[in-house]
């Protein structure tokens, strides 16, 4: 475009260097990770955290407007990516472009048939294991804080809050220089190894007026506020320089065209999101698959998804989980990788399921591993990109759902089928 290389980007992008020098600052640790290499073993984990900053309803076209007008110069600092949300169309991870679902994606790396937020609704509960849960398990000392301006987000994990998954929950009541200031002072002040903070302007600017220059100016308040954050965690590296955080802003849906009121459906613009991330970020992120399986939305499922979101915390503060017993949907955005575009489809009249998977692109040698429901019942060579899972007869018949994760690399990928073995008798 254009716009890449006017005077404006290209301080953008002087100011980018700068400040992710800022937030990689201190030991060893703080470098950015290869792709494709795992971190040096020396890495002090404990010292690795994440700050999570949802935008809610930011449509990707519209960020890059404003990114190219001087509009969002704190955003414009990270590297930023297109991704997609909602699943994949009539797959079993298809879910509806709204908040409730979106969010809870972000924050549990799953789709909707593991989390069971399928609509906006403060009464449902997140059902998967969230990101705050997976930190707490793998050491009780870590702590996480979730600030919302949208309530509803800390109501759908309000289990998580209960069994002490996040120690500071705060709702802002749709303020979000509430959420600024809160934000800001957890980073600041607080002793927290994971922070997540939700923006809503963009969206309910979007609803009430649409895509018009009202929308372009939430973003840049929006923009304003997420630099205020960034500034309290730079303020807290000038006294914490050991620490190495994780930045990433995203949003949860995009908005529906031609004038952005609305968003729920499955189109390319409302399915359409991004990354921003301020790591060197790995092939998954940085080059999307030119020829994915379903080639729906103009390659859109090619992309990162925001379940990506969740493995990349987990893989930058070094938290590895069981593989046979892995639930998580996303694959890491940083760092190595495993296989990518993994599926599980089920042939109901012949009792199977085909599991489909991308490998990297240089294969390391080791072998690949596929578990079901937990149980390990296949090693293949990690060249191999298909699997027919044909020992099904044990499952009983009607509509089940059957994990399915495969190995490579020491990096998992999950994947929930759902078989429905009497599908020719069912009404
Ligand atoms: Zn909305």
């Amino acid at each position: 475009m254009l716009a890449m290389n006017s005077r404006g980007r290209w301080l953008g992008l002087a100011a980018s260097v700068i400040t992710v020098a800022i937030l990689l600052s201190g030991c060893g640790g703080g470098q950015a990770i290869n792709a494709g290499h795992p971190p040096p073993a020396n890495v002090d984990f404990s010292k690795r955290k994440a700050l999570v900053i949802g935008v809610d309803g930011m449509q990707y076209e519209k960020l890059q407007e404003a990114i190219t007008a001087g509009q969002a110069p704190n955003i414009a600092k990270f590297h930023v990516a297109k991704t997609y949300i909602g699943g994949i169309v009539g797959s079993p991870t298809e879910q509806a472009t709204y908040s409730g679902p979106g969010w809870t994606t972000i924050l549990t790396g799953a789709w909707a048939n593991r989390h069971k937020v399928t609509a906006n609704d403060g009464k449902l509960r997140n059902q998967a294991d969230s990101v705050f849960k997976l930190i707490k398990n793998a050491d009780a000392t870590r702590r996480a804080a979730s600030i919302v301006s949208w309530n509803t987000i800390n109501d759908n994990f309000a289990r998580d809050i209960d069994l002490g998954y996040i120690d500071l929950a705060e709702k802002c009541n749709d303020v979000d220089q509430c959420v600024a200031d809160k934000a800001s002072g957890a980073l600041r002040f607080g002793d927290f190894d994971f922070v997540f903070a939700h923006f809503d302007e963009p969206d309910k600017t979007g609803h009430a007026v649409g895509f018009v220059p009202a929308y372009q100016a939430a973003i840049q308040i929006v923009d304003g506020q997420v630099g205020q954050v960034l500034t309290a965690l730079h303020r807290r590296q000038q006294t914490h320089s050991d620490e190495d955080w994780l930045v990433i802003v995203t949003p949860d849906h995009g908005r529906a065209l031609p004038d952005g009121h609305h968003h729920g459906g499955q189109t390319l613009s409302e399915k359409t999101t991004f990354i921003a991330i301020n790591k060197t970020a790995n092939a998954q992120l940085n080059a999307p698959v030119k020829d994915p399986a379903d080639s729906s939305f103009n390659g859109l499922y090619g992309n990162a998804t925001q379940a990506d979101i969740v493995p990349t915390v987990l893989a930058h503060m070094g938290i590895k989980l069981d593989a046979a017993n892995y639930h998580v949907d996303g694959v890491p955005l940083t760092g190595a990788l495993g296989v990518r575009q993994l599926t599980a489809k089920a042939d109901n009249t012949a009792r199977s399921v085909t599991l489909q998977w991308r490998g990297p692109d240089a294969p390391s040698g080791m072998p690949l591993t596929i578990y079901r429901d937990g149980k390990q019942i296949a090693q293949l060579s990690d060249t191999a990109t298909t699997y027919v899972d044909q020992d099904l007869q044990e499952v009983q018949d009607g509509a089940v759902d059957i994990n399915y994760s495969v190995m490579l690399n020491e990096i998992p990928a999950a994947y929930l089928a759902r078989v429905n073995f009497s599908a020719l008798v069912t009404p």
